[in-house]
Formats: C-alpha cells, structure tokens, sequence
C-alpha cells in the first residue's frame, strides 16, 4: 500500500517525533478534484504518521493574499474590476465567507470535511496582514537580485519580472500589477503598471510604501520556500504540473536551500485526477469542482477511488458505464480484507488481502467505521426496480441473519446511491420496468413454446423464491433445447419489453404469481408478429 511505503520512507530518512505536512492551494475559483486528491494524500500521510505514534500536524494554507487573476463563467462580469486584488479583498459572490477567497476556500473545507479530511486552516491573508511574513519579506527584498538569479537558472528562462515582492498599490488595491523599483531598507518604491499582466490593468499609480504587515506579498515560489520555514513543513506533495524539472518547485526549492538554508520538505509528485463523460455539468477533465464529486459518490467512495489507486497513477473517472458498480465491488472486496472476512489461500493472496485492507483502512471516513452488511451494489440497483421487493427483508434473506441498525444504514446509503446512479448514469441495460400489459415484442416460435411451458411450471411451483426459479427455468431451456440467451431474453421480452434484464428467477420471485402465470401464458399464446404469412 503506498501510504505506507511513503510514510516508512519519511521515518527513515527524516526522522522526527513531530512531523508537519502542509498543502495549499489559492482560492481563485470553485476548486477542483485534483486538489481534493492532493487534500486525500495528505490526510493518509498523517495518519499512517500517527499510527506509528508520531505527532503530525495537518495544515491547509488559502493562499488568499494571491490576485485575481480570472473570473469563473459564474461570477458576474462587474467582478472584473477587482481583477489583481488579493482574493481577500474581493466581495464573497455568494453567501458563505468574509470576502472571494473565503467564499472557496471554505466551500473546498466542507467537501474535505465530508470525505474525512481533517487538516488546520491557515490563509496566507492572514499570516501577511499580522505580520509573520514580514522576516521573509525582508530577506528577499535585500536578497532580491539573488531570488531574480535563482528563479532565471533553475526555470531556464529569461522573462524580466521575477522580482520577489508585489506591493500592494495604494491607489487602486491591486496586488498583481505591481513592480518593486526601490528598496532603501524600510520602504520599497514601486509602480502600478496597466500592463505588466494581461489579465488586469494596473492603475499607472506610482508610489512609495511599507511593504510589511500586508503591504506586499511574496512572488509564489519565494512564498512557497518562505513558508515551509515560518510553518516548519517537512512533507509537501504537489500535483505533478507543479513539480516538473525546472517548475515552480524546483525553483523554491533552491530558494529554500539557498538562502534560507533549509531542507526541503519530503516532496511528494502526484498524478491528475480527471473527470470525464458527457454527463458532468461542467467543464470536463481537470475542471470539475470537487464538491461536483461528493454529489455523485458517497464520501466513503469518493475517498476510495483517490486511496485505492497508486499516486503515480492517473484517475480517470467517468460515473457512466460500469464505473460504478465496479468501484463500489472493489470497495466491498477491500472492506471484507479489511474486517477479516476473506481467506487467502495463497501467499500471494494473503499480500493482495493485506493491500486491500490497508486501503480500506485509509479510506474509513472516521476512525470508527461499524462493520455492516454489504449487499452488492448492482443487486441493490435491480431489488430496487423490482415491483413487491422489500429490501430489507432481501438483505436479511441474503445474510441469514436479522439486520442490524448498521446494516439497515448501510443499505439505506446503498439505495440512495443506487437511486441517483438509476437516475443519472446508469447504462440501459440495468434499468428496467415491468410493463403492466404484455409489451408490443417479437418472439420466435420456439421461445412462445417455452413460455408457455413456462407457466405451466410456474403454476406448478411450489417454492417461490429466486433460486428455485432460477434452477426451473435452467431445466426448462436444457429440456427444450433452447439457447440460454433466447429463453431468458424470452422473459425479459414479456415482462420488461427488452431483451435483457436482471437474473430472471429474482424478477419473477419478485412478482405476483398469479400474474406471472398469466402473463407467460398470454406471451406464449401471442401471434407471431414476425412470422411470415403462410408459414408454419
Ligand atoms: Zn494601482
């Protein structure tokens, strides 16, 4: 399990009783699931850090002091005139939150808080405005030729403007316009450009201020070295954008060793998380908010599907097809390694087991996670359709014992999980309706015959259950020489008006008898609408 290969790789070569692991993200708009990937990864460090009963403090930085530097397609266009003010000082949109950056900063907090997240917030506003910036600030304004150098050989690039420091201008409020032109040791002198960037017009103001206690901020890669020294981080991971040769980590990085003379934190380099399919709302790939995904999967499984697979590896997610019937298998598998209900027979199995369990174990949105009942998630979805079928009596059947109240709430989740995947994403194969009068279909001959033999074996019974059914109308196809796709299309086409269905002795266990003999007789006595005139 690679939580645990990372954490005994961070025991090993940094070790420590207190660990801090920090992860940050600004606040420009509606954040996406590839930083609630990064949240997940986090969260797994600092437990699997506890479990080896180190301290391990959990921080989540708002860089909300960065500018604004684009308005989402929500936003009303009158916010473009706060285009390059800190995201603190922009108006909240909505009504959570003390300004824009709040707004989704704290609309991320209640997604990780809902998948088991549980990090300490900080925001970078915050940290400017009371002055605990303010060592930093001042190294890099007497170091700033030295950052300017760093910045150029390590990225490889040229571009002029690299200075450490954006004074916020007095005049207009911007923070992303500005350009440092002096520095005399208490006050910096700087210039409000229209257009030093593209995505705001500076003012033209021209002044001389205190770049301390919220005057200025640091560039973002002079920012990220400076607070792994003021937070005294030693584990950060970054999505793999950020930590490419020569990207903004690699640039901190040697402005942390260089002149704050400091140990990188332990890096950490993890994969995409895409979102795909026609049915997301919005924008598709990287763009879909992570609150967009609590709403789709259950926490429990949100947070499964970022654990289960390695960092390295890419999430590509797309809720229609199999997608999620298959993860919620996978997750049931993990969750019996988990709670010792599988037997491995191999060495190789007991390994796989031991894998499974510790990604269930990493995946548990609170400590205590009961053990209940899991009735497989497909199952669920067919019971649901079934006409007559109480589900809690199903699940109990199935189980051979009564259900507990753990059992009944994890069957509750399951319908309610299963509702909206029937609603939104499910393939037609899995949605089906029984029709109340024999639908318009076409049968050949052979399958009217075994349908009406059908009834008479269906009259006959004297078990109504699934299984039982199930064995009858096996019997019955091998009797009559009749392929197994063509019987049980047969049914289906009678009962449901397609050609296929779920497992056919459940549907018509879970039907009126009465009706079922009737309708089989009706169908096996329906003229042949494909047949062709004359023929026998
Ligand atoms: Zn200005």
């Amino acid at each position: 399990m690679w939580v645990d290969v990372i954490v005994e790789d961070i025991l090993s070569s940094r070790p420590a009783d207190r660990y801090v692991i920090n992860d940050a993200k600004s606040p420009s708009g509606p954040i996406h699931v590839g930083s609630l990937r990064g949240v997940v990864l986090h969260d797994c460090l600092a437990r699997g850090l506890r479990d080896h009963r180190r301290e391990a403090t959990f921080l989540y930085g708002f860089d909300d002091y960065d500018p604004m530097d684009s308005r989402p397609a929500s936003i009303p266009a009158e916010y473009d005139r706060y285009l390059g003010m800190p995201l603190s000082e922009v108006p909240s949109p909505g009504g959570g939150g003390q300004s824009y950056g709040q707004y989704y900063g704290l609309g991320f907090a209640e997604v990780w808080k809902k998948v088991g997240a549980q990090p300490e917030i900080y925001w970078t506003s915050g940290m400017y405005k009371s002055g605990k910036f303010n060592e930093a600030i001042r190294i890099a304004l007497d170091r700033a030729e030295e950052l300017i150098q760093i910045d150029r050989e390590i990225s490889g690039s040229q571009k002029a403007e690299r200075h450490p420091i954006q004074p916020l201008c007095e005049n207009c409020g911007r923070i992303g316009t500005t350009v440092v032109t002096g520095w005399d040791g208490s006050f910096v002198t700087y210039e409000c450009r229209p257009d030093k960037v593209r995505w705001a017009t500076g003012c033209g103001h021209r002044g001389r201020r205190n770049p301390f206690d919220g005057g200025s901020k640091l560039q973002y890669k002079a920012e990220w070295a400076a607070k792994w020294w003021l937070l005294g981080v030693q584990v950060e991971g970054a999505g793999k954008d950020h930590m490419t040769k020569g990207g903004s980590h690699d640039v901190a990085s040697a402005m942390a060793e260089r002149v704050l003379n400091l140990r990188v934190p332990y890096p950490i380099a993890y994969e995409w998380f895409l979102v795909g399919g026609k049915k997301m709302s919005s924008s598709t790939g990287l763009g879909v908010p992570a609150a967009e995904l609590v709403e789709i999967l259950r926490p429990e499984l949100a947070r499964f599907l970022m654990v289960r697979p390695h960092y390295r590896q890419q999430i590509n997610f797309d809720p229609t097809g199999e997608t999620i019937p298959t993860l919620y298998d996978e997750y049931d598998r993990a969750a019996a390694a988990y709670f010792g209900e599988s037997e491995a027979k191999t060495p190789a199995e007991a390994e796989l087991l031991r894998d499974h369990a510790r990604t269930f174990y990493f995946s548990r949105i609170h400590d205590e996670q009961p053990r209940a009942y899991r009735m497989r998630f497909s199952k669920v979805a067919y019971l649901m359709q079934m006409p007559t079928v109480n589900l809690e009596d199903a699940a109990a059947k199935e189980k051979g014992a009564p259900l507990t109240e753990a059992d009944r709430a994890e069957l509750r989740r399951r319908m309610d999980d299963a509702r909206r995947w029937l609603e939104s994403y499910a393939p037609d194969h899995y949605r089906f309706s029984v029709q109340p009068t024999l639908p318009v279909v076409e049968l050949t001959p052979a399958q009217r015959a075994f349908l009406a033999r059908l009834a008479d074996v269906v009259g006959a019974q004297e078990v109504w259950s699934g299984e039982e059914l199930h064995t009858r109308i096996h019997a019955l196809k091998n009797e009559m020489n009749l392929a197994a796709k063509e019987a049980f299309a047969a049914i289906y086409l009678a009962f449901l008006g397609k050609p296929s269905g779920p497992q056919a002795g459940w549907l018509l266990a879970s039907l009126d008898r009465e009706f079922v003999s009737q309708r089989l007789r009706e169908a096996g006595s329906a003229p042949v609408r494909s047949a062709r005139p004359g023929a026998r």
